[in-house]
């Protein structure tokens, strides 16, 4: 795919001598939500953190923006590949300034997010999870990202707030973002993503469209049982 923003071609990587991915290759395109679907310890965050630059390959290449120059993570977040962690917030800190850090810019973040207009001067450790998520994902949008590597969208969440989070999430896509996005609950997500992968033990076991993903939903839900 050579348009893709972000592509991993027989990724091996791990921390230090444990190796967890084993020849992984993942694409994200412009304008497309893709899903990273898989059992506890399959290595998915440990895919987002090296497509992040934060963990080294092995061996392997990774192209970023057509480049398969290592690029320290420092280096990709400032040119738009936003890595977000479940509920990143600072807790003392207030909502506007956890907007303000970085390039964030808390107007931009209530255009995708109304709900956290109200909620400006609050200390970010009293909002409710989902209110926390809602300003993780908020100010990650909020600084025009190229690429969003959301981890764990929906831990914990209630449903409703969790439709609200995937919707934000479409809608950044919709307007040109890429997501790759780690989801443990695969029924919601399938609702909203155009491709997905399914990774076991640190190997990419399946891929598809979202069709073809709905038709092996046995596979895809089966793998969580490995
Ligand atoms: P989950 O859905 O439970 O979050 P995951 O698919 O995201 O799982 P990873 O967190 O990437 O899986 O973990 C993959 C493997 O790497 C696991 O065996 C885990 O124990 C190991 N691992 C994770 N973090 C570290 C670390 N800092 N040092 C050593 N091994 C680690």
């Amino acid at each position: 795919m050579t348009n893709s923003l972000l592509s991993a071609e027989k990724v091996h990587g791990g921390y230090g001598r444990i190796g967890v991915l084993r020849g992984v290759d993942i694409a994200v395109n412009p304008g497309e939500v893709v899903a990273l679907f898989g059992p506890n310890g399959a290595g998915k965050t440990t895919t987002l953190l090296t497509l992040a630059g934060l963990l080294p390959t092995t061996s392997g290449s990774i192209a970023w923006k057509g480049s398969t120059k290592s690029t320290a993570a420092h280096k990709r977040a400032r040119q738009g590949l936003m890595l977000v962690p479940e509920r990143s917030v600072f807790r003392q800190m207030t909502v506007e300034s956890n907007l303000r850090l970085g390039k964030g810019d808390p107007e931009a973040a209530v255009e995708h997010f109304p709900e956290l207009k109200p909620l400006m001067r609050r200390r970010a450790g009293l909002l409710s999870g989902g209110e926390q998520q809602m300003l993780t994902v908020g100010r990650a949008l909020s600084t025009q990202p190229s690429l969003l590597l959301i981890d764990e969208l929906s831990l914990g969440l209630a449903p409703v707030i969790v439709n609200r989070l995937l919707e934000a999430v479409r809608a950044a896509a919709d307007s040109g973002v890429g997501v790759l996005l780690v989801e443990q609950q695969v029924e919601r997500a399938m609702t909203i993503i155009d491709r997905g992968y399914v990774m076991v033990r640190g190997e990419v076991a399946l891929e598809g469209t979202r069709e073809v993903l709905h038709q092996n939903r046995h596979l895809v839900q089966s793998s969580y049982l490995a």
